[in-house]
């Protein structure tokens, strides 16, 4: 009797599918990728269970071969997939599948690229002929450390290295070499008493689960925490995951994590890596001692995984806007509970979920309040009320003032502004017209060096027009301030200073290091940008942070809006003047009354924190209540509202859930789809998770189906 094998496939089908093993291919462990016929096309899917019966014995289909040039998914990732896959209702098959490095899934054979050459021991014993000048030059070479495959060709020594090669002198390896001058330990300075103190109560708690949320101002030492405690699990023989929110912000740490531990293997993983090496990485993942990465590392296979560290907690990137719309966090803490270890979520503006649970004592919270250099103050923090100043192009009077004064002082100014382009649009002053976008409820924005007019939704361009295409008006004008009319009005303002304006736009993969080193050569005075410039900026001497133009967050429908806003001004402010020059945060606002400058006036996070927190409990709102949206798209509004009609219609009766109405998403239209939600809440996550057990498979019945739709477990944006 042939054994039948249960696969998972990346399909919307929440099921296994069933498949006849030859004999020939033999036992095959859970967890095996294989390649299977699928309609008329082949499949790469993951092995699960095998049995002797299907429901379906006399139609199925043979496996086509094993794919074992790469190894199974271990089980910890096929339990932490499940785990996804009830906690999220996303099918387990696709939640495998994107587990995977997209290099893997594809069955062509995977050979690992070895781009090092590296001495053997026989080739570090070796005593070559005195004539062979090349090769004795090329073995010293390699005596000081590997030799990449690139540089050996530019140096025209390829030949000398096959001729090594030959000799098993040398072999080719995949690993990251160890690095090549003699490692400088990074000197690793006695910890302050808090740190100590932090360390005394999270060093008994490595080898069982717990959450500890470390919230410590910045500057604080959060990092040097961390890495006292790796080096603890290192020395025990185990690994390490650190999750980061962007790695492309912060290219200083994964130096500053090999400097820290020479010798030990660092593996990243994240999305800017090329297919090839991030297939690679994962590959290496399970011998690597730390793996440092964005989000999609928590699904890595790390056998001797002893603690899960997860930076910025509160960062919205952990939380996937699509496919699988999982929060990196939450899967860590599941995943750290599966495996009995700790997890470490170290923030200075903790999310209010993690903030809560520490105040309820289900996390323990650990508390670092006085920055590790004393010398380092927090910075005092001005507004600057637009309802009685003056603007020009939209900078006061006291905004350009603090840029003269800091650049006269030959200190460096950072200005923020959360729209990128020259302006958000293109506008009319004789009928009113505001450049919309043909595709979305959105204005188009005007991107004047490009002579584009973009839409940052869908992307839809065009050129920009020489009349109005309403009226005929030759006359357009720029409306409102985007960072590039911005930096045009400093440079006009400010001409002898020296400005870089950075922002999606552009930012090219390097630019970040570049411009970081840019700054500190004292190669510019101002910085220009976005919010994300927020994120890694750790400049000695940025003493001015200017904000312009936060008010939208104030009162906006979001109601995490102001929590998001306060993160993040809480995290420039504390990031101005961090050496010894004193640093200066100006804020302009037409709400200067608005409780949140009062707290970050105070650099007082945890009494904002408790406002917050008591205002949502009030509305009973997250982290007082469990979420899940509903989405659907269709042609029209109508469509996509009955759809989600319908679904409420099926909603199962359990206690404790509420059902709200179907509404229009905030923003309806993008790329031609009209968008609508329906959001579902209970104070109880247990109870909402059982009403959308039972909804579920309910919502694949309704017919015609006349929507795309999705469920968002734990939705962060609307
Ligand atoms: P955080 O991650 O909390 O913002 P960092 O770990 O980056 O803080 O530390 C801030 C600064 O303080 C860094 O320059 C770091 O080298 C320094 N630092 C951290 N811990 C200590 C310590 N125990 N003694 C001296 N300097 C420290
Ligand atoms: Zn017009
Ligand atoms: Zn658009």
């Amino acid at each position: 009797m042939p054994s039948i094998l249960q696969v998972a496939l990346d399909t919307p089908l929440h099921r296994l599918f069933d498949y006849r093993l030859p004999d020939a291919l033999g036992p095959v462990r859970a967890g095996s990728l294989i390649e299977v016929p699928f309609g008329r096309a082949r499949q790469v899917g993951i092995a699960l269970g095998e049995s002797t019966h299907s429901e379906h014995a006399g139609k199925l289909r043979d496996v086509l071969r094993v794919l074992d040039d790469r190894p199974p998914l271990p089980p910890a990732i096929l339990r932490l997939a499940q785990f996804c896959a009830d906690y999220y209702h996303y099918p387990l098959g696709a939640i495998l599948l994107a587990a995977l490095p997209p290099r893997l899934k594809n069955a062509t054979p995977f050979a690992p690229d070895t781009p090092w050459l590296t001495l053997t021991d026989a080739g570090r014993a070796a005593e070559p002929s005195p004539r062979a000048r090349a090769q004795r030059a090329l073995l010293d070479a390699l005596r000081a450390g590997p030799l990449a495959r690139e540089t050996l060709r530019a140096r025209k020594q390829d030949r000398h290295a096959a001729l090594l090669v030959t000799s098993g002198w040398a072999a080719w390896t995949r690993a990251a070499p160890i690095p090549q001058r003699a490692p400088t330990t990074a000197p690793c300075p006695p910890a302050t008493a808090e740190q100590q103190a932090a360390l005394d109560a999270l060093l008994p708690a490595l080898g069982t689960f717990g959450v500890h949320l470390v919230h410590g101002v910045t500057g604080s030492g959060k990092t040097e925490l961390y890495l006292r405690l790796i080096d603890a699990v290192l020395a025990g023989g185990r690994q390490a995951l650190v999750l980061i929110p962007e790695i492309a912000l912060t290219p200083q740490l994964e130096q500053h994590f090999r400097t820290r531990f020479p010798g030990r293997r660092i593996a990243t993983l994240h999305s800017g890596l090329s297919e090839t090496t991030r297939a690679e990485n994962w590959l290496a993942a399970p011998d690597c001692d730390v793996l440092l990465g964005t989000r999609l590392s928590v699904f890595a296979p790390l056998p001797r995984l002893g603690l899960i560290v997860v930076d910025e907690e509160h960062d919205g990137s952990f939380k996937q806007q699509d496919g699988l719309r999982y929060s990196a966090r939450d899967v860590a803490i599941a995943r750290a509970k599966q495996a009995d270890l700790p997890v470490v979520l170290g923030s200075a503006t903790p999310s209010l979920e993690s903030y809560a649970q520490a105040l309820s004592g289900r996390y323990r919270m650990i508390e670092l309040k006085a920055r590790a250099i004393s010398v380092a103050r927090l910075p005092d923090v001005e507004l600057a009320d637009l309802r009685h100043l003056p603007q020009e192009h939209g900078l006061t009077r006291p905004a350009l003032a603090a840029l003269t004064e800091t650049l006269s002082r030959g200190e460096q100014s950072l200005v923020f502004l959360n729209r990128r382009g020259y302006a958000p649009a293109l506008y009319c002053p004789s009928c009113a017209w505001v450049s919309p976008c043909p595709r979305c409820s959105a204005r188009l924005v005007l991107h004047r060096t490009a002579h584009r007019l973009r839409c940052h939704h869908c992307g839809y361009e065009e050129r920009i027009p020489h009349a109005c295409p309403n009226c005929g008006n030759p006359d357009l004008k720029p409306l409102g301030q985007g960072t590039q009319r911005l930096e045009e009005t400093l440079a006009a303002a400010l001409p002898a200073a020296r400005i870089r304006r950075i922002d999606r736009d552009t930012m090219r993969p390097r630019a970040w290091a570049e411009l970081g080193e840019a700054v500190r050569a004292r190669e510019v005075d101002i910085l220009v940008g976005t919010q994300m410039l927020a994120k890694g900026h750790d400049f000695p001497d940025m003493t001015l942070a200017l904000i312009l133009d936060t008010d939208g967050a104030l009162y906006s429908p979001d109601f995490r809006a102001t929590e998001r806003l306060f993160a993040q001004l809480m995290q420039v402010a504390g990031r101005a003047g961090r050496a010894d020059k004193p640093g200066r945060v100006l804020i302009q606002t037409a709400f200067p009354d608005h409780p949140l400058f009062r707290y970050l006036q105070r650099h007082d996070y945890a009494g904002y924190a408790r406002e917050l927190l008591a205002e949502r409990k009030q509305m009973e709102l997250p982290p007082y209540a469990r979420q899940v949206l509903m989405r659907a798209e269709a042609t029209t509004m109508d469509a996509a509202l009955a759809f989600l009609q319908r679904a409420a219609a099926l909603a199962p009766e359990v206690p404790e859930v509420s059902v709200f109405c179907a509404t229009p998403a905030p923003m309806a239209r993008v790329a031609n789809l009209e968008r609508a939600q329906l959001l579902v809440q209970s104070a109880s996550r247990q109870a909402l998770q059982a009403f959308v057990r039972a909804w579920r498979p309910q919502l694949e019945t309704i017919r015609p189906r006349i929507a795309r739709w999705s469920l968002d477990v734990d939705p962060l944006v609307f």
